[in-house]
């Protein structure tokens, strides 16, 4: 069992397995960056799998594949295969932005894949095309329909952004609930890469929005989930990811990897260290010790609301 220096206990592990992406998202990579991580400084699936297999040996319970783009990098599904195989009961998520999912659903399924959560910020075709610069939303439709098609349990991302997408909170709140498919509004986070003039919406302004159609209560949180949960008068749950407020950090369960193998604590923290020597080098033990080491110094709570802007790209660690 892992647990960190604050009394938590870390069973999920999210794994990015490139920072390179197809979209340019305003508020996580308008622009490509001045460079990419070269590919030879990137963990081989092997040496993901090797860090995972450690991770899950050690008590870690649910693993999400996420990136940058995770479907950009070729034979993804051999890693998927790869943590299924070694156990079955894992809870093995994938985190995408459904671009390329059409083609990809049926082999992530056939890997062991059981769960996936695509973003998708517009149902109108212009809107998302400003978002993510790009034209996208027929593909990303045809990839969720691809993915409910052969089984996979999905779940929706939705960055509400001021003067871009806001008009359509309800529309992609309405259409999740016809589908059938859960839904997470995630408050924008500011970040040194997004759009310098992107402004997201605060939680309480999304609930009102919310509210003027469809009344609501708040569930109690349980688990260790960072999405307060709310249900609609006909039960369907919807929820807010409100990383300005940090209720949700008493029962944080995660630690990140880079695809270069940097094992960072908290999403906003700074202090990272590398297991790429360790697993390269097939010192397990040197591995272990990184990855407590690293949870003893996870922070108590994340940073959202301290003046500091984070420097972390979200295409680096995953989101
Ligand atoms: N490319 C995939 C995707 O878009 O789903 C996976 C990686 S992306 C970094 C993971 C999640 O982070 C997405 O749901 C995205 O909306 C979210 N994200 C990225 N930048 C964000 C920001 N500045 N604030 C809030 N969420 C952000
Ligand atoms: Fe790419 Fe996902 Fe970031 Fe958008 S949010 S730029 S799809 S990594």
């Amino acid at each position: 069992m892992l647990i960190d220096g604050h009394n938590r206990m870390v069973d999920y592990l999210r794994v990015s397995v490139t920072e390179r992406c197809n979209f340019r998202c305003q508020y996580c990579m308008p622009e490509k960056p001045f460079s990419w991580v070269p590919r030879e400084n990137l963990l081989s699936y092997e040496d993901l799998f090797k860090f995972t297999k450690v991770a899950i040996d050690e008590g870690i319970k649910k693993v999400r594949i996420t990136g940058g783009e995770p479907l950009l990098r070729d034979g993804l599904e051999h890693f998927v295969k790869m943590i299924a195989d070694y156990k079955e009961d894992i809870d093995l998520a994938l985190t995408t932005n459904g671009y390329l999912l059409s083609n990809y659903a049926q082999k992530l399924k056939d890997a062991g894949l059981k769960r996936i959560n695509v973003s998708l910020d517009s149902l109108k075709e212009e809107v998302a095309e400003k978002i993510a610069q790009k034209d996208v939303l027929k593909k990303v439709l045809e990839g969720i329909e691809k993915a409910r098609e052969v089984g996979l349990k999905i779940k929706v991302n939705c960055v509400p952004m001021q003067g871009i997408n806001d008009g359509e909170i309800l529309d992609i709140l309405e259409f999740c609930k016809t589908k059938g498919y859960e839904i997470r509004f995630i408050e924008f986070m500011e970040n040194q890469h997004a759009m310098i003039d992107a402004k997201g919406y605060t939680s309480e302004e999304l609930q009102e929005i919310i509210k003027a159609k469809y009344p609501f209560t708040k569930i109690e949180r349980t688990g260790s989930s960072p999405s307060q949960n709310y249900k609609l008068e006909d039960g369907y749950v919807f929820g807010i990811i409100e990383p300005h407020k940090d209720d949700f950090c008493a029962t944080c369960n995660r630690v990140r990897l880079t695809a270069s193998g940097v094992l960072i604590p908290c999403l906003y923290f700074e202090d990272a260290q590398s297991i790429k020597d360790a697993i390269q080098n097939n010192d397990i033990e040197k591995a272990v010790a990184i990855l407590k080491d690293v949870l003893s110094k996870k922070p108590e709570k994340n940073r959202w609301n301290d003046d500091t802007t984070s420097s972390r790209a979200f295409y680096e660690t995953g989101g």
